[in-house]
């Protein structure tokens, strides 16, 4: 149809230009409700494929809090300062890399397992990251400081050190890294109670799942007591039964974690019941 915002013909050929889709309609409305924090139900306008803008304008003069796209173009800007001044106090903060790169004054080495080499830090960075780094740290009247000045993470290997470490000091962490060490730092994130790593690697899992590593997503978020990511996973597993159950990688899984076999099973059996029920 000829609408006055999408169409390719120019405006000025179009009478009588106050024509909209059905996309635009829903797309301004949409962006209007959201301007004023109202992310309602947006009324269904399925069936017609036509509105005008008087009709889009008289929409939004019913409720009064909506003042149209004047308020949504106010919004944009201010969302683009926010995002703007967010950058610069992230550049501002992630100069804590440099310290940990260059090995700026640090006071304290982690290192890892398998005798690899240790990692210099700094204990406040740590101490402000993990609570349970805090409590390492801490030398109070019942427990000595770690001795030797260093804290031994042996189940992380030095690439993975090295990454839980970069994700502490910056906050972030390269795709790559992520992808590889996913596994690891989220059980780190886990023993080690740091919420945010938590998240950014639940994020990754989440982004990523596919038949060849659901099992592991399944098994991580149990050993993490990540609830939903479980459900997630375990949904995930349940739809794709017959790429997953017939592979080697399954045998394995099923050897490992009997508990988390039966949910599987339990789970597999109640949706071919529902589905059945369905049909
Ligand atoms: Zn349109």
């Amino acid at each position: 149809m000829d609408c006055s915002i999408c169409s390719a013909m120019p405006f000025i050929l179009r009478p009588p230009r106050n024509t909209i889709c059905a996309a635009c309609y829903e797309g301004a409305r949409t962006i209007i409700t959201l301007t004023t924090n109202k992310v309602d139900h947006v009324e269904n306008t399925k069936g017609s494929d036509n509105k005008t803008i008087t009709g889009l304008l008289s929409a939004s003069s019913s409720n009064p809090s909506i003042k149209g796209f004047g308020n949504a173009l106010k919004w944009v800007k201010e969302m683009k300062e926010m995002e703007e001044e967010s950058k610069e106090k992230l550049n501002y903060l992630s100069g804590f890399v440099v310290a940990l790169r260059d090995h700026i004054h640090t006071d304290i080495l982690i290192k890892p397992g398998n005798d690899a080499p240790s990692i210099p830090a700094h204990r406040a960075l740590l101490a402000a990251r993990s609570d349970i780094f805090k409590n390492i740290l801490d030398s109070d009247g019942c427990k000595a400081p770690p001795s030797n000045n260093t804290i031994t993470l042996s189940e992380l290997n030095y690439d993975e050190l090295e990454c839980l470490l970069e994700f502490l000091y910056s906050g972030d962490l390269a795709k790559e890294k992520v992808e590889k060490h996913v596994y690891s730092l989220s059980i780190a994130a886990d023993k080690y109670e740091i919420p945010f790593l938590q998240k950014f690697c639940e994020n990754q899992m989440l982004g990523s799942l596919n038949t060849s590593n659901a099992l592991d997503v399944l098994e991580i978020s149990d050993t993490c007591s990540n609830t939903s990511l479980k459900e997630t996973a375990l949904n995930f597993i349940v739809k794709n039964m017959e790429d997953i159950v017939f592979t080697a990688r399954f045998d394995a899984f099923a050897l490992k974690n009997p508990h988390l076999t039966v949910q599987i099973t339990r789970a597999s059996f109640i949706d071919i019941k529902n589905r059945r029920l369905t049909v």
